[in-house]
Parts: structure tokens; sequence; C-alpha cells
């Protein structure tokens, strides 16, 4: 059995930057996803490695704290693919990352594709895991079997990761509160280091929301509710912190990178449908591999929904994202961050909350949701939105 060292420890009050890939080929499209992948052809993947290269080009490249290759299934690349997109993230941004995570599937991550990662210096992997119930995984299209999570888990623990997270999904049509709770209790006995826990949504363009329009399956927000509590309390008594509203970590195994971007740190995205924020602006390649080509041809990245950033718009954010995580908002230090944003507009709203039970307040500026707060924090969200003024960063003197 190989040994598992600790990784190194990574201050989580850091805020990145932070470097995302995208790689958007899967073995087969699940039912209910709504990211942007497909089906490789040979000829797909050499244009992608080739034009990742091309973006990086056209990067400002600078040392990165956090790397995150995500998808799509990385883990559906060849193990020689693998190793020359890494070693080109590698030199161009700094060397090595403090934290970097690749997402997985359970159908085709191998022994030799860890070993590769692992010697390039990966320090976290990510599997999709969705549930351990052959029923559920059929009801939500997903193309593994238990056994074959199993088995991956078993590897990469023998590659000798010390940072595991496992994506689960709960509130899959059909699925009751003692299915969930055996597909936590399996996820537990597999002593994961962060659990990720997501509610299925209906996006649209899924197949899973074309069987919902048609009546075949049925939406229950109260089943919703009582999973989110169910899992809340399942895991915190299981020795993991509840960080954010679906991210669960046992101590020190936090992601970081996700932290970063929560926090409105900065992040570059290469490959398509990946989105930016950096050097005072935000946007996204487009979702479609031709056309994310053809910007690059130009010379161009990140154009679509591209905006400038303001104070405004990044302090908005981070009180948006800041109240999903447990640590709440330190409106103080946003203050502090942002100067000369007035946040007076926000403070009849947080009272609001706090006179509902959704919010509390520690009375130096720190806000955090209640878990009644925590339920609807999407609606508190989308309240927040246009409370902060506007200011651009020029205007507040944080760029020229
Ligand atoms: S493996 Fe992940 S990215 Fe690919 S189709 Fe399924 S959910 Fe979407």
């Amino acid at each position: 059995m190989t040994e598992i060292r600790q990784p190194r420890p990574v201050s989580i009050d850091q805020h990145g930057p932070g470097l995302y890939l995208h790689v958007p080929f899967c073995a087969r499209s699940c039912d209910f996803c709504a990211f942007y992948q497909v089906v490789p052809h040979r000829d797909d993947i050499r244009r992608y490695l080739e034009n990742v290269g091309r973006e990086v080009s056209l990067c400002n490249t600078r040392k990165m704290a956090t790397c995150f290759v995500g998808g799509g299934t990385p883990s559906v690349l060849h193990e020689r693919d693998l190793e020359s997109l890494g070693r080109l993230l590698l030199d161009a941004f700094g060397g090595e990352f403090e934290e970097w995570t690749v997402e997985v599937a359970p159908g085709s991550v191998k022994p030799g594709k860890l070993r590769r990662l692992k010697d390039l210096g990966v320090t976290r992997i990510s599997m999709g895991v969705q549930s351990f119930q052959p029923g559920m995984l059929d009801a939500l299209g997903r193309p593994h079997s238990p056994k074959q999570i199993y088995r991956a888990f078993d590897w990469i623990r023998e590659s000798g990761f010390a940072n595991v997270n496992l994506d689960l999904m709960f509130a899959v049509p059909g699925q009751d509160a003692a299915q969930w709770r055996s597909d936590l209790e399996e996820a537990i006995r597999l002593k994961p280091d962060h659990l990720s826990t997501y509610c299925l949504t209906f996006e649209e363009d899924t197949a899973l929301y074309v069987r919902l329009s048609e009546g075949r399956i049925e939406r229950n927000e109260a089943t919703e509710t009582e999973l989110y509590l169910e899992t809340w309390r399942f895991l915190a008594a299981a020795g993991y912190a509840h960080y954010e509203v679906s991210n669960f970590a046992r101590p020190g195994h936090q992601c970081i990178h996700n932290l970063n971007t929560w926090r409105m740190g900065d992040w570059i995205g290469l490959g398509p449908a990946a989105a930016s924020q950096q050097d005072g602006w935000r946007g996204a390649n487009p979702p479609d591999l031709e056309a994310w080509s053809a910007d690059l041809a130009g010379g161009l990245r990140g154009q679509s929904g591209r905006e400038g950033l303001s104070p405004g718009l990044l302090a908005e954010d981070a009180i948006v994202f800041g109240l999903r995580l447990s640590e709440g908002v330190d409106l103080a230090a946003l203050e502090r961050r942002f100067p000369g944003i007035c946040f007076e507009p926000l403070r009849p709203f947080m009272k609001r909350l706090e006179d509902d039970g959704l919010l509390v307040s520690d009375g130096k500026g720190r806000v955090r949701l209640t878990e009644s707060g925590l339920l609807i924090c999407d609606a508190i969200g989308a309240e927040i939105m246009g409370l902060v003024p506007e200011r651009t960063l020029v205007e507040a003197g944080v760029m020229k």
C-alpha cells in the first residue's frame, strides 16, 4: 500500500489567483448535465490541445496559487494528453500549484493516468459519483456502475492522493430520504476528505428537463428541503465541516480554488465555456469548440458577456457568494477592500433578514445566514443584486 503523505497546509485566507481549465469531453452526456461537453473524436482532442496552447500564449501568464482542471471529464483524455496539458500549465503559470485539482469519472480513471497526475504534482482528485445505487445512477443517465466507483476510489488512494472529493446528487426523482441517507452513509464509509452534495436542478436542454416538462417525472420542493437538512446534519455529525451551502470538508481540506472564486479573487479560465475574472474584467469563452478556436485565431479570449469590473460589482458578488459560505461575510473587511463603496442601502435589507431569522450578525460587521437563510440563499442573493452602488475601478482609484 502506498504511503499517503498529508499535503502542505495552505492558508484558506489567501486569495488566488487561480487557474481553471475546462476539458469539454465526456464519454456520454448525463441526463441532468448543462455543462458544455461533447463526445470527442480524436481530431477534436488534437485541436483542443493545440488551442489550449494558443490560449495560454494569449494570457498574461503569472504565478498561480491554485489550478482546477474540470469539465467535462478530464479523465477521458489519454494519459499522454493529460501529461502534456499539465506540463503546459506548469511551465506557463509558475512551476507548481499549492492546490491542484483534477476532476475524474469512475469509468475513465485508470491507475496509469493517476500516476501521471501524481508525478505532475496534482494534489487533489474530485470524482463525480452522484450515487452508489444502480437505480439512481440510471435515473441520472450516469454511465458508470457502483463497482467502478469503488475500484476508482481504491486506485486514487493507492496512487497516494491525500485530498479526495466525491460529488453526490440528491432530490433525484423517485429518491426518498432513506435512499439519500444510504448514499451519504456509503460515501462516509469510504472516508473522502471532501464532499460536494448538489440538489438536482432541471436545466433547459437536458434530458431530465424534457422529462419534467412532459410530466413524466416530478419535482418535489418539500423533499428537497428535507434532504438539504438531512445532509447538513448527517455530515456535521460525521465530522465534515459545512463550509459552503453544498460543500463539506474534513479539517484542512476546504477547496482553496473555489474559496478564491467565491471571495471574488482573480482567476484565469482556459478552454471553451471557461469564465475568467482577471485584470479588471470578467468574461467567458464561447461554449463551442469551433467558436472558441475562431476567437483564439483572432487573438481573443473571454469575449462572451465581457464587462469591466467595478468595486460595486465585486463587492456585491462577494456578498452574494460570501453568504453561501458558513463563515459569512465580513462587511467591515469589504469596506476596507473597496474603499468608497457605500454599503448603507444594504443595511435595512440585512436587518430584515435578521428579524426574519434568516441571518445573524456578530455585531462587529460579520454576517452569516442561518440554516433557514441558507435554504433560500439563491433568492436572498437575487434580492441583493443592485443594492451596492456601481463605481468603476478607475473612479474609486483602485486602477489607473
Ligand atoms: S460526466 Fe459530468 S460533465 Fe460529463 S455529462 Fe456527466 S455531469 Fe456533465
